[in-house]
């Protein structure tokens, strides 16, 4: 054949090439729950069974009970957590964090990242399938009462298809009525992880006209919690939830997924009785796909609508006890370890992040552990220089700030730490910080011109509740140089 002849035939097998993988990838052209005219496809999935189900299932079971009481739990007067993001007030642990304490809240925040992008690179989507609110409500709550009331997957269709008669009515009217009523008993536990449940039971026990903002929050969290769980269900995990769309840049192929170990079970089919075959372990029965709340078919490869259910595992581990043959077709593995048989295994990239996690985590620790229950911001008032107090004295005139994170009023008293002068509040005899309050005065420093040595001199002011020490602050005095 000649050189022009060799290259047309090496084109035409890229070409086949190209095309096959392109026929492979084709899959991920489509949503499993929109149709070829972008309407939307309703998933019935089948009610799994099995040891990942059941482990699921008891966790979940822990997770409400944790969810519903944690508001009930009061540490030293205040709730446990409490993120009340209009007031900007938040309670961890009991402990009162407030804007000035933005450093720890950034820091939380970043450390928070952090976490999620080493636990996501290691671990995949494990978070959304075993932890991840959304998947625990829908799949172990709504869900579970959707089995209950319609029945299963194929009773569900048939009922869809069904004309508009007794049943019908009955059982669609009381699925929505129960989906609706716990929405609202959600919205009402939410609403205390915002504003505590004493605010909660005021909302709830004293005359409606007094609470119509808190009132309004309720119904229109409802409506949210409602909407999702009875409509949107798994279109919140794959087209709307942030942390499922950064799943592609976060993850390689040594993250840990649920996947379809693709060397044993292809080619895929079911085997003629009496005859030889080459066949792989799958046969093909598409028990994993049925089972999947969001409609994909794993043996496609990793997709970013799998929310690492592990339905399909236990699904087709159902399917391989019956047949004979090993557990394990579809199991948490990674791409790589399916691909080579290596075993999965800690990365340098996991190391560099736990090591970024570790460190941000011990500087949090000790801002924590450091963080007063009386931050005071102290600063000379701008324009002014100093004044001269008679024929041996000079003041400066201060602003102060402060927030009161504790539970109790508090009676504040300035002291100069080497003593030597005098401290003259502005307009009032004392400060008074109200609890969990914020404010502000003005006071006189006063000292002698023996004190001063340099333009600038370095002062340490001491807050004090009666003999208690609060804090301490640092700041500068301007005085006269001879
Ligand atoms: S359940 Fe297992 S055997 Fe059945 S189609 Fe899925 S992978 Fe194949
Ligand atoms: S592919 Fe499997 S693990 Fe992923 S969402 Fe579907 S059933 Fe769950």
């Amino acid at each position: 054949m000649s050189v022009k002849g060799d290259k047309t035939m090496n084109t035409a097998v890229q070409d086949i090439k190209t095309k096959k993988q392109k026929d492979k990838e084709a899959f991920r052209d489509t949503l499993a729950s929109v149709d070829k005219l972008g309407k939307r496809k309703w998933i019935y999935a089948q009610k799994p069974k099995g040891i990942f189900y059941k482990i699921r299932t008891y966790l979940s079971l822990l997770y409400f009970a944790v969810f519903f009481g944690l508001p009930f739990v009061y540490v030293n007067g205040r709730p446990l957590f409490m993120f009340n993001i209009p007031e900007a007030k938040f309670v961890f642990f009991g402990k009162l964090f407030l804007p000035q304490d933005f450093f720890i809240i950034g820091l939380t925040m970043i450390m928070f990242v952090l976490f999620i992008v080493l636990f996501t690179s290691a671990f995949g989507r494990l978070f959304c399938g075993w932890a991840c609110p959304q998947t625990n409500f829908m799949e172990m709550m709504f869900r579970k009462i959707e089995y209950w009331i319609e029945g299963d997957a194929a009773q569900q269709k048939m009922l869809a298809k069904a004309p508009w008669n007794g049943e019908k009515i009955f059982k669609k009217g009381a699925k929505h009525v129960v989906f609706f009523a716990l929405s609202f008993i959600i919205s009402n536990f939410f609403l205390a992880y915002i504003i505590g449940i004493k605010d909660l039971e005021k909302i709830i026990s004293e005359p409606l006209s007094q609470h119509i903002g808190g009132f309004t929050s309720l119904l229109i969290f409802s409506g949210i919690f409602y909407g999702v769980y009875a409509f949107f269900r798994e279109q919140v995990c794959t087209a709307i939830c942030p942390y499922g769309r950064l799943q592609s840049v976060l993850m390689d192929k040594n993250s840990m997924v649920v996947a379809y170990d693709y060397k044993r079970g292809e080619p895929r089919g079911v085997a003629k009785k009496n005859t030889e075959n080459n066949l792989g372990d799958c046969i093909d029965c598409f028990a994993c796909v049925k089972v999947c709340p969001t409609g994909i078919d794993i043996r496609n490869g990793v997709q970013m609508e799998c929310v690492g259910c592990t339905a399909c595992i236990d699904a087709c581990d159902n399917i391989m006890d019956k047949i004979g043959k090993p557990r394990g077709l579809i199991r948490y593995a990674s791409e790589n370890s399916i691909a080579t048989g290596e075993k999965l295994h800690y990365t340098t990239r996991m190391k560099l992040y736990t090591v970024l996690c570790l460190a941000v985590m011990a500087l949090l620790s000790f801002l924590v552990i450091t963080r007063k229950d009386v931050d005071a911001t102290v600063f000379r008032t701008p324009g002014l220089l100093y004044q001269e107090r008679g024929a041996d004295s000079v003041s400066n005139l201060y602003n102060i700030k402060f927030a009161n994170k504790t539970l109790k009023d508090i009676p504040l008293t300035i002291m100069l730490e080497n003593g030597g002068g005098e401290i003259q509040l502005v307009g009032k005899q004392t400060i008074h910080i109200e609890k969990e309050g914020q404010g502000s005065g003005s006071f006189f420093v006063v000292l002698p011109k023996k004190m001063i040595q340099s333009r600038k001199t370095s002062i340490k002011l001491d807050l004090y509740e009666g003999n208690n020490k609060l804090n301490t602050i640092t700041t500068s005095f301007l005085g006269p140089v001879e």
